[in-house]
C-alpha cells in the first residue's frame, strides 16, 4: 500500500516543497502520523531516524501553523508556536534543515539552537521571532534563562528521540522546559523504543495519545542475521576480520561501549592495515564529519563507534554491524543492529561475547524475545594466549551504568582516524550450534536492495550531512564524560 501526499490536502506552499524534495509516496510513519497530527491529537510514535519521521511531524505542524503566518517584521508577530526537542546537535541540525526545506514557501520562520556554539547568533535569530524552534534541552534552557526564548505561546511540542534524551539524562531539563509551556497544547513524542521510562514520561505529559508504531518497538528487523560468538577480548579483532573475509563484506560498523575502548580498537585495527575511523565523544565536529564522509565515500571500511556518537547518523545500509562489546543497555543492541538490514536488504549483526557478558546477553534475549545461542567460532590461526587479568584491565574503561542524575551535558562531537590499506584473512567457520531457523538464514552481502515504495526514484536535492550552522570547532565537553 502506498499513500500519496496528494491525499493529504496539504497547503500548496507545503505540497510544493514536498514535491521538490522528490518524495513520491508517504513512508509508513508519515501515512499513519500525518492525518492524526493534523487533527491536533497527542501522538506517541515508535519510529527511528531514517523512517521519515521528521516530515511525519513537521508537515502537519507547519500546516496547522499556517494560520499564524504573516509578513510582519515585528518579532511580537512571530512568537514560538512549535518547539522540537532533540538529544544531540547533529539531530537538531538535521531536523532543522528539513523543517526549513518544508517551510521554504511559507512565511513561517524556524531556527535551531544547540550547545557548543556561540549563543549570540542564536540570540539574534530568536529575538527576531521564530514560529518553529528546534533545540537541544540544555541550550534551550540557557536561552530561556537569558530571556531570549519565550515559550508561553507554544501550541506544539515534539520530543524527538525521547528515549535517547532520557538515556543522556535530560529528564530534569525536559521537565523544566515543559513547565514553561502552556498546559493546552499538542505533544508528540517519538522514540525508537517504548521503555517503561518512556511510558512514564508519556503518561505525565501526553493526553490520550494515539500510539503509532511503524515497527513493533524492541523488535529487530527480520532481515538481519544475528550471530553471537564467544570471544576473549584478544581474539575479537581476529573474529571480526575472519567474518569480514568469510562473508566478503567490505564495510562495517563496530560498536564499543567506551570511548577509550573505541580509540584503542580503532588504533589496533589501523595498525593491522584495516582502513578504520573512530567516532566517539572526544572527537571534534570537524574530525567527525571527515570520518563520516570518508566512510560514505568508501575510503574507510570500518567505523568504530560508541552508541552516542553513532546515534542519528544518516548512514544507511551498512552491510554488517559488529558489537565488539555487548551493550550495557539491551535497547542499544536494537539501535546498533538497526544500522544494517534496512529497507529489506539483508544484513549481518555479530556480537562478540566475553565470559562476563552472560547477563547482558540475557537482557537482550528478554528485550527482543528471542532465544540467543552463543556460538564458539573456530579461529584459523593461533590466538594470543588469554591473560588471567584481561577482564580486570578493561574494567576501568567500561561505563558504569549510565547515570540519570540529570544536569546538563553537552552534545557530542566525534572525530575520525587514519587511512591505510586493508588486508584480509579467511577461513572462518562458526560452529553450527544454532537451531533457530531465524539464525540459519543465509546472508547475501551484495543482495540488491528492494527500494521501499516510498523511496523516490527521481533524485532528490542533495542534502549536506550537516549545515553551516555547525562549524568545525573547539573543544566541547564530552557527552558521557563520566561513563565512556
Ligand atoms: P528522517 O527519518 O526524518 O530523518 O528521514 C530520513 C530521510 O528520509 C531524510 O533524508 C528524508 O529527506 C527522507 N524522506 C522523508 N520522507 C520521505 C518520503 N516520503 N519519501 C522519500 N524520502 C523521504
Amino acid at each position: 500500500m502506498t499513500a500519496s501526499f496528494s491525499n493529504l490536502s496539504l497547503a500548496p506552499t507545503l505540497a510544493r516543497a514536498v514535491a521538490e524534495m522528490g518524495y513520491e509516496s508517504m513512508t509508513p510513519i508519515q501515512a499513519q502520523a500525518i492525518p492524526v497530527v493534523l487533527t491536533g491529537q497527542d501522538v506517541m510514535g515508535a519510529a527511528q531516524t531514517g523512517t521519515g519521521k521528521t516530515a511525519a511531524f513537521s508537515l502537519p505542524l507547519l500546516q496547522r501553523l499556517l494560520k499564524h503566518e504573516n509578513p510582519s517584521t515585528s518579532p511580537a508577530r512571530h512568537p514560538v508556536r512549535a518547539l522540537v526537542l532533540l538529544p544531540t546537535r547533529e539531530l537538531a541540525d538535521q531536523v532543522a534543515q528539513q523543517i526549513k526545506l518544508y517551510a521554504k514557501y511559507t512565511q513561517l520562520r524556524s531556527a535551531v539552537v544547540f550547545g557548543g556554539m556561540d549563543m549570540k547568533p542564536q540570540t539574534l535569530e530568536l529575538k527576531k521571532g521564530v514560529e518553529v524552534l528546534v533545540a537541544t534541552p540544555g541550550r534551550l534552557l540557557d536561552h530561556i534563562e537569558a530571556k531570549n526564548a519565550v515559550l508561553n505561546q507554544v501550541e506544539y511540542v515534539v520530543l524527538d528521540e525521547a528515549d535517547r534524551m532520557l538515556d543522556i539524562g535530560f529528564l530534569p531539563d525536559l521537565q523544566r522546559i515543559l513547565s514553561y509551556l502552556p498546559k493546552t497544547r499538542t505533544t508528540l513524542l517519538f522514540s525508537a523504543t517504548f521503555s517503561p521510562e518512556i511510558k512514564r514520561l508519556a503518561s505525565s505529559y501526553l493526553q490520550n495519545p494515539i500510539t503509532i508504531e511503524v515497527a513493533r518497538p524492541n523488535e529487530t528487523a527480520s532481515t538481519v542475521e544475528q550471530r553471537f560468538y564467544a570471544a576473549q577480548d584478544d581474539d575479537k579483532r581476529r573474529v571480526i576480520r575472519q567474518v569480514l573475509d568469510e562473508r566478503g563484506l567490505k564495510q562495517a560498523f563496530i560498536f564499543v561501549n567506551s570511548k577509550l575502548g573505541c580509540a584503542r580498537l580503532a588504533r589496533s585495527l589501523e595498525r593491522e592495515g584495516l582502513r578504520t575511523a573512530a567516532l566517539h565523544g572526544d572527537k571534534s565536529q570537524d574530525e567527525r564529519l571527515k570520518a563520516l564522509e570518508a566512510f560514505k565515500q568508501g575510503e574507510v571500511d570500518l567505523l568504530v563507534c560508541t552508541d552516542v556518537a553513532a546515534r542519528g547518523l544518516d548512514i544507511k545500509d551498512v552491510p554488517a554491524v559488529f558489537n565488539f562489546d555487548v551493550p550495557f543497555n539491551a535497547e542499544d543492541y536494537v539501535h546498533r543492529i538497526g544500522r544494517t538490514g534496512r529497507a529489506g536488504a539483508s544484513g549481518l549483526a555479530v556480537t562478540l561475547v566475553s565470559p562476563s557478558d552472560t547477563r547482558l546477553v540475557a537482557d537482550i534475549e528478554k528485550l527482543i524475545k528471542k532465544k540467543l545461542e552463543v556460538e564458539t567460532p573456530q579461529l584459523n590461526s593461533r590466538p594470543a594466549a588469554p591473560s588471567a587479568d584481561r577482564w580486570g584491565d578493561r574494567a576501568d574503561e567500561r561505563p558504569r551504568r549510565r547515570s540519570h542524575e540529570g544536569g546538563r551535558r553537552e552534545e557530542h562531537d566525534p572525530r575520525d582516524a587514519l587511512d591505510a590499506p586493508r588486508e584480509r584473512r579467511g577461513g572462518f567457520r562458526p560452529a553450527p550450534v544454532n537451531r533457530d531457523p531465524f539464525f540459519e538464514k543465509p546472508y547475501e552481502p551484495q543482495a540488491q536492495e528492494a527500494a521501499p515504495a516510498w523511496e523516490p526514484t527521481t533524485p532528490r536535492p542533495a542534502r549536506s550531512v550537516i549545515s553551516a550552522n555547525i562549524k568545525p570547532k573547539r573543544k566541547v565537553a564530552a557527552l558521557f564524560k563520566s561513563v565512556e
